[in-house]
């Protein structure tokens, strides 16, 4: 079963070297030339023909990597033949409809996905390329307990759709479209689950399989999320170790206490030594941030020794009887 190469270029009034800003200028003088609406009665058939296989045209060249393919298959092409398709359980299905788009059977065997079978194409190896779409990068803020425990976060992406309105042509009757101003898409928001492993550490990158940028070749990119971490209200993150800061009295300091201090797993008692000087810093082995290999950072606690603003005056006596005790 043949199909009939469609010639693209010629289609379009344009040389195989054109620019894409010649093929944009020569889509848009066509199809509102053969606009089906400007020409009603007897020909509006036959342009309506002519529109189809314009905006099929502008459809592969406009996209690069429908083009390439389209070039690469030019090349083992001589002018009027058809190519011949194996014709495969699929295939035959396949041939048996008429395109949902409205485009030739040439188009929809070359780009209607995984159906075309170009491997004994003109008895020459043609192979075909996977098409991938792009890869994408965003910036995933969470803050060091998301982080740290992991879990499934919510996440919106701000990403462009093929614009409704035009179907992605940016031309509406005789004009641009006004939906998209011309550009064929439009904003659009999505929101995506994602894994967040436990021991996440700022710069982390995850890799959402699939949620990348679109491809003609039905493949899509992967989309990667780099972590960054937000300031945490009591924690400093010192590369694997935190830091945090512990205010204790000055009978604290001095006697020693047991107190209570904030850790990232939770409430953790402390033992404060008699004699704790200020800025001391008191080690909690394996408290800190989770290493590549499961191995834990520290956390450490900065002592701060706080003086009470609200003395009574039987504890002014005594630390007058203090300061009389270090006189003598
Ligand atoms: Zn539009």
């Amino acid at each position: 079963m043949g199909i009939k190469f469609q010639d693209y270029y010629e289609v379009l009034g344009l040389k195989r070297d054109a620019t894409q800003k010649e093929i944009k200028s020569a889509y848009r003088r066509l199809a509102r030339k053969h606009h089906p609406d400007l020409h009603p009665g007897s020909e509006k058939t036959a342009a309506e023909e002519k529109f189809k296989r314009i905006n099929e045209a502008y459809e592969v060249l406009n996209d690069p990597d429908k083009r390439e393919k389209y070039d690469r298959l030019g090349e083992n092409w001589q002018a009027g033949e058809d190519f011949h398709h194996q014709p495969t359980a699929e295939g035959a299905q396949y041939y048996t409809n008429t395109g949902q788009s409205g485009f030739s059977d040439f188009f929809e065997t070359l780009f209607g996905g995984a159906r075309g079978d170009f491997s004994s194409f003109r008895g020459r190896q043609y192979r075909e390329t996977p098409q991938r779409g792009s890869d994408i990068e965003a910036e995933l803020e969470l803050t060091l307990e998301e982080a740290y425990r992991g879990g499934t976060k919510s996440l919106q992406l701000n990403v462009r759709d093929i614009c409704a309105g035009c179907g992605g042509s940016g031309l509406k009757g005789q004009g641009f479209c006004a939906a998209c101003a011309g550009t064929g898409e439009q904003p659009a928001h999505k929101t995506l689950s994602v894994k967040i492993p436990p021991g996440t550490r700022e710069g982390t990158r995850i890799r959402l399989r699939g949620q990348g940028g679109d491809s003609p070749g039905g493949q899509k990119g992967d989309l990667y999320l780099r972590v960054r971490l937000l300031p945490h209200p009591f924690f400093a993150i010192k590369d694997g170790d935190l830091e945090s800061e512990l205010t204790v009295s000055p009978w604290q300091a001095v006697l020693g206490d047991k107190v209570d201090a904030a850790t990232i797993d939770g409430k953790a008692t402390i033992t404060v030594p008699p004699g704790t000087r200020s800025g001391r810093r008191l080690r909690l082995r394996g408290r800190g941030l989770v290493a590549k290999d499961g191995s834990r950072g520290d956390h450490y606690l900065k002592i701060s020794i706080d003086i009470p603003q609200d003395t009574r005056p039987e504890e002014k006596e005594l630390y007058q009887k203090l300061s009389e005790l270090r006189k003598g």
